[in-house]
Formats: C-alpha cells, sequence, structure tokens
C-alpha cells in the first residue's frame, strides 16, 4: 500500500522591505484559499533576512493587510533574521562538500570585470533575471576547506561552485508544477503536474552567504521549506526559474522535495511590474480611499 500522502502546508513568505501591494494580496489569497481547499495549512514567513531593508513596521503592516483582506494563518510566524543558525548550518554542509568558496568582490569589481570581457568582444551571458554572471574572479582551482561560522563572523560572502555543484547533484534534476491550475476548484491533488527539467547552470556562481548577512535568499527559502513542511510552494512566475537553484540545493541536502505553484503576475499600468512603493497599488492607498477586502479581490482578478 503506498504511504498516505503527508497533509498540505502552504505559506505566504513576504519580505518586509515595504507595505503590500495588489500582486501580494493576489498571492496570499490564492495560497491561502488553496490550503483551505485542500484541507491544509497556512502559514506566514517573515523573509526578514536583508538588514539594511527589512522594517519591523513593514512586517506590523504586512499583518495588518493580512488580516484586513480575511486572511489566517498559523502562529507561530518564522522571521528567518531568528534562524540564521539553521542557514549556517545548511552552508557548512556544502562548504564540507567543498562547494562553496568566499568571495570578497565588490560589485564594482564584478562590473569592471564583466565590462574588460566584453570589450574584448565576448557578449557576457547573463542570468535568468538579466544581472551578467560572476565572472569567477574568487573561484578557486580546487576544492577549499572553509570555516563557514568564521568567515560569517568576519563578513565574508560566499558563493556555490555551479559547475561542481551540479557535477555533485547527478543528472535528472526536475520539478513537478502545477502552475495556475493549483488555484483552480477543479484542481486535483493526485496529479503530478508538469515536470520541469531544473538546470541551475545558467544563474553561474550564486551567492549563498552574503556579506551583510550569512544567508541569501536562495538558502534560507530552501531550508525553511523544509524545516517548515511545506508540500506545495506557492509563489508568483517571478521566481519561477529561481526553483532550479531550490531544486539544486534541496538535492544536495537531502531535503524533501515539495511541490511548486506558481501563479500568474499582476501588472500595472503600461504592463509596468508592480513595486512596493508603488502607491497606487498598494493596500494601505486602497483602503484609505474606501476600498473593500472584496474591491481589491476584484481588482486582483479574483
Ligand atoms: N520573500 C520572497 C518575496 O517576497 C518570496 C519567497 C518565495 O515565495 O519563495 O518575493
Amino acid at each position: 500500500m503506498p504511504a498516505p500522502a503527508p497533509p498540505v502546508v502552504l505559506r505566504f513568505a513576504p519580505s518586509p522591505t515595504g507595505r503590500l501591494h495588489l500582486g501580494h494580496a493576489l498571492s496570499a489569497l490564492l495560497a491561502h484559499e488553496a490550503a483551505r481547499r485542500l484541507g491544509g495549512r497556512f502559514l506566514l514567513r517573515i523573509e526578514d533576512i536583508d538588514p539594511t531593508r527589512c522594517r519591523p513596521e513593514f512586517e506590523a503592516a504586512i499583518c495588518d493587510d493580512l488580516a484586513w483582506l480575511g486572511i489566517g494563518w498559523e502562529e507561530p510566524v518564522r522571521r528567518q533574521s531568528e534562524h540564521v543558525d539553521a542557514y549556517l548550518r545548511a552552508a557548512a554542509r556544502l562548504a564540507d562538500a567543498g562547494l562553496l568558496y568566499p568571495c570578497t568582490c565588490s560589485r564594482r569589481r564584478i562590473a569592471d570585470a564583466v565590462a574588460a570581457r566584453e570589450a574584448a568582444g565576448a557578449l557576457w551571458p547573463r542570468d535568468p533575471d538579466g544581472s551578467p554572471l560572476y565572472p569567477g574572479t574568487c573561484r578557486p582551482a580546487g576544492p577549499l576547506r572553509l570555516d563557514v561560522r568564521q568567515l560569517a563572523r568576519a563578513g565574508v560572502a560566499l558563493r556555490l561552485d555551479m559547475a561542481a555543484a551540479v557535477a555533485r547533484a547527478g543528472g535528472g534534476l526536475q520539478w513537478c508544477e502545477y502552475g495556475d491550475t493549483f488555484y483552480t476548484p477543479a484542481f486535483d491533488p493526485a496529479s503530478r503536474g508538469q515536470a520541469v527539467r531544473a538546470d541551475p547552470s545558467g544563474w553561474g556562481d550564486v551567492v549563498l552567504c552574503r556579506k551583510e548577512t550569512p544567508t541569501s535568499y536562495h538558502l534560507s527559502v530552501t531550508v525553511d521549506d523544509a524545516l517548515q513542511a511545506i508540500t506545495h510552494v506557492t509563489r508568483g512566475r517571478d521566481l519561477y526559474e529561481a526553483t532550479a537553484i531550490h531544486r539544486l540545493l534541496q538535492r544536495l541536502l537531502d531535503l524533501p522535495e515539495p511541490r511548486y505553484a506558481h501563479h500568474r503576475l499582476l501588472r500595472g499600468a503600461e504592463g509596468r511590474k508592480l513595486s512596493k512603493s508603488a502607491g497606487d497599488t498598494g493596500l494601505r492607498a486602497l483602503r484609505d480611499a474606501g476600498a473593500t477586502p472584496r474591491d481589491v479581490r476584484r481588482m486582483a482578478g479574483l
């Protein structure tokens, strides 16, 4: 007899770097409603690892806006800034496998190295977000023995040696994608979705521990999705390509494989990306202008 499926666990994971806008409302409402429909749990995770941009008042505002939308979550809320040790443990495992190296490059040094290569005639490759791949300035000739904690204390960034990591992970890396079908009442929880080949190579040697904080979005989201036993990662299409990195880290760290549902994105006027500073689509501004949660749902196309 096959093992029973684990209970469904979904999460909404905003970064408190500004106020929520309509795009966040769509994401949170879709995830919350899917959790309810599937009889699952719904968690709120505050992704506040960036000390320069995250502010407690934004976290309070996020909770207030979600409650106003009628969204309830399980306590306690997981705040990533309180779990740096878990991310360091994961980084140490990758370092012990010889997959990390310290990088002391400034943005300027990277930009100069890329410019020099482009001046020499080669169009330097970009990652899926459009940033130039790391040119490998600090990449060592072979694996290094690293003391991750000591490097973190010294504020040294750590990069993943992508080629070595992909080789270590072996072939057949893929994920199970539901896309928007996941959010429809007709969704069949027994279906496997679409198998998407995960190729993280196009991201190059990503930073896994930053200079200013000894983790990164990719590392902490992967560790937390596992620690919180998230069964279905629900988030916007803007993070679709990043899933390849998360699947790679799951394989390297022996973490379970969640399923993924990347949903449509809302666009502002002239197709621009919604931003946290775009007041017109901010939930606070809409509330102040007299909009109701029902109006917000309608504006988000729900
Ligand atoms: N914290 C990320 C953001 O606000 C979302 C992370 C995720 O859902 O994987 O864009």
